[in-house]
């Protein structure tokens, strides 16, 4: 440990600089600044060193925080990267994209701010993939198994790199006409430029993995023909049923879900024509859902040039610091404002919407809108307090209630369970032998570090199916 009083002389929790507002609104690049690289190690180095570090508790991956904290503060970056990649595939998603519980879970946050572990983590794979440190590892023998992956988020991803470097041969499939799921289409690129992606996909493709975008299992081959073809098949085709909202008024024109919009912005943004395009330009814009998708939508919209934007969260407004009474950490987003609320817009705490409202031509005018109060353990619209906010463009971010009910389940058998998520055991494995399910179709909308660490698992598990051992890391386990 380099320096045992770090978190003593450097108190304050410093995050790197961000863009100008009036600038990042003028293009798509991330809005976070590389931070200096001396700040960098300061913060670093206000890692404790715990004897129990509970930070690892809060990380799905088991991530060894304290160690490449350690080493970033010394100045060793390149062994801090080997460190990190032991136990996380691709830092520079969960570095940008996580909401980081291992902060939420760190002991210095009892007393203050939390180290800032995730600009630290996406820090030192920054400076891996600018000096080289990032090489492909294909496998040293192949053992002639096949494995189709079929979806590429996050999930998909982790167990086809993991199968490949095992020496398996792996084939990733993506509906889409490009490939990365929730990671080239979903999130925008203010939030994770596409070039991270793609300098890992390039790493992957180097190592042997191969890609077939543009492919629908179910549809352009059938999953039971898959399931011929293919020694194992892991599915992890995501979560991405959207939550709905079936109040009076819901059919109008100019109501979307969330994802409709995010993936059409994105394939402009990557130069694609997108014909009949859902836009925020010139509109007064309502996103409902006061999460993450919710402050894409509202990012997005500002950068498409909106003229209003309003944000509805059913829940309360966050604290704006911790209270004397309540003395256990807490994640630092739950303070620090998200990049697109600071970019502009008007916020609304607990807001129901009760209907949709017609401008006499089919198309949403304005939403009816009352406060809410708690009734029978539930939140309901509070009578009296009724009122119409304008809206001519109406984008819906509630989350996602689980897997598509696709041709999986007809063709392969494979159930769903209670939840409406893929049903599988506790080796991943479903009814069908052979036939595995890792991330939000099988867990319901998660986190990407969960994500990620269910792909990791779920590998561990299919080269024990095909070798009958297995010498890769299962983090987690199925719910
Ligand atoms: Fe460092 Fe916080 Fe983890 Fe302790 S809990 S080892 S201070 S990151």
């Amino acid at each position: 440990m380099a320096d045992p009083k770090g978190f003593l002389k450097t108190r304050e929790r410093e995050l790197p600089p961000r863009r100008p507002v009036s600038l990042r609104l003028m293009d798509w690049k991330e809005v976070y600044e590389q931070q200096e690289s001396g700040e960098l190690r300061r913060q670093a180095g206000r890692c404790m060193q715990c004897g129990i570090p509970f930070c690892h508790q809060g990380c799905p991956l088991g991530n060894l925080i304290p160690e490449w904290n350690d080493l970033m503060h010394r100045g060793e970056g390149r062994l801090a990267i080997e460190r990190l990649h032991a136990t996380n595939n691709f830092p520079e998603f969960t570095g940008t994209l996580c909401p980081a519980p291992c902060e939420s879970s760190c002991v210095l946050g009892i007393n203050q701010p939390a180290v800032t572990i995730k600009q630290v983590e996406v820090s030192i794979v920054d400076q891996a993939f600018e000096r080289g440190w990032v090489q492909p590892h294909p496998p040293q023998r192949l053992t002639g198994k096949t494995v189709a992956v079929v979806g590429s988020g996050p999930a998909g991803l982790a167990a086809a790199q993991q199968l490949t470097r095992a020496g398996h041969t792996v084939a990733v499939y993506e509906r889409d006409d490009r490939i990365g799921g929730l990671l080239r289409y979903g999130i925008p690129e203010f939030k994770m430029e596409k070039s991270r992606l793609d300098q890992r996909l390039n790493q992957m493709i180097a190592e042997g993995t191969r890609f077939r975008a543009g492919v629908e299992i179910g549809k352009d081959i059938a999953w039971d023909e898959l399931r011929r073809r293919y020694d194992a098949v892991v599915v992890a085709t995501g979560a991405l049923v959207p939550r709905d909202l079936p109040i009076p008024g819901r059919d109008l024109d100019g109501i979307h879900y969330a994802m409709e919009y995010l993936v059409q912005a994105n394939k402009a943004v990557a130069g694609d024509d997108v014909p009949g395009q859902i836009t925020a330009e010139d509109r007064h814009v309502v996103v409902i859902g006061g999460g993450d998708t919710g402050a894409d939508c509202v990012g997005t919209a500002h950068r498409q040039g909106a003229a209003s934007v309003t944000n509805l969260a059913i829940g309360r407004q966050p604290p704006a610091t911790r209270s004397d009474s309540q003395p256990w950490p807490m994640s630092p987003t739950v303070f620090e404002v998200s990049t697109s609320h600071e970019e502009g817009g008007h916020r609304e705490f607990l807001a129901s919407t009760v209907e949709f409202v017609d401008d006499g031509n089919g198309r949403v005018q304005s939403l009816r809108v009352a406060e809410t109060e708690y009734l029978d353990g539930r939140r309901v619209p509070r009578a009296g307090t009724e009122r119409l906010i304008p809206a001519d463009l109406v984008l819906l971010a509630m989350g996602f209630t689980g897997p598509e009910q696709d041709d999986l389940a007809g063709q392969l058998g494979v159930p769903f369970d209670q939840r409406g998520n893929l049903s599988r055991d506790d080796r991943f494995q479903t009814s069908e032998p052979g036939v595995f399910v890792a991330g939000d179709a099988g867990r319901g909308q998660s986190l990407i570090v969960w994500a990620i660490a269910e792909g990791r698992s779920v590998a561990a598990e299919v080269d024990a199916y095909l070798e009958g051992r297995t010498e890769l890391p299962a983090p987690v386990r199925p719910t």
